[in-house]
């Protein structure tokens, strides 16, 4: 994903800015504030919160 496209990027709960990050399988978008992960689909950001998973805490 391009760098600039990603600040334009922002989260739907917090609209703040998102972390992108990935597993070993798929890349995802994270929130730090609401520590939500975000789905990206054949590279399109999946920015909806019934397609959010929570992030367990550590
Ligand atoms: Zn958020």
């Amino acid at each position: 994903m391009h760098p600039l496209l990603l600040d334009l990027i922002v989260c739907p709960i917090c609209h703040k800015s998102l972390l992108l990050s990935h597993t070993q399988t798929n890349w995802q978008l994270i929130c730090q504030f609401d520590m939500m992960s975000y789905p990206i689909r054949e590279g399109i950001p999946i920015l909806l919160t019934d397609k959010a998973s929570a992030i367990p805490k550590t």
